[in-house]
């Protein structure tokens, strides 16, 4: 719930910076007062903060993540690997792999209740890992990672040699 509302209120302000206040103008809460000494220093710690998490996702989550993790560099070594569980949402997907398009950039995400929307239009009941790299992706369950592993692996290349 509280991401839900973190979302909102991170659009708003995104569309706010988006359109552009000068320092000089009137503060978009209303408070009368100009920008720059109102709500700029905040709205930039938030745009900030948003751009980091694209960037470098969160700190690996969980130890299955920490397995594909393992595997995955094993093999990409001068690839980047971020965990985005705790980001993940129908609003950010899209962002993350625009993003990363044309990256050393792999994301990786375990299903959980924030991101549980992309799993359940994504794959099988049962999922529970997805890897995202360069607007593609392969879910699977985390009992079958080895098996999974060379269709991830697969994606990957072909990615590499498609874009
Ligand atoms: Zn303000």
């Amino acid at each position: 719930m509280n991401n839900k509302i973190n979302n909102k209120i991170n659009n708003k302000i995104n569309n706010k910076i988006n359109n552009k206040i000068g320092r000089n103008d009137k503060c978009h809460c209303n408070s009368n007062k100009k920008y720059k000494v109102c709500c700029l220093k905040n709205d930039d710690n938030i745009k900030n903060e948003s751009i980091d998490k694209l960037d470098n996702g969160h700190l690996i989550s969980s130890n299955n993540l920490k397995e594909c993790y393992d595997c995955i560099i094993e093999i990409y070594k001068n690839y980047k690997i971020i965990d985005i569980s705790n980001y993940l949402t129908n609003n950010t997907y899209e962002t993350y792999q625009k993003k990363h398009y044309y990256g050393k950039v792999i994301m990786m995400a375990e299903r959980n209740t924030i991101n549980d929307e992309i799993f359940k239009t994504r794959g099988p009941e049962n999922v529970n890992i997805i890897i995202l790299f360069s607007g593609s992706y392969k879910c699977f369950n985390f009992d079958d990672f080895y098996v999974a592993f060379d269709m991830v692996i697969d994606m990957i290349k072909d990615r590499i040699n498609n874009r």
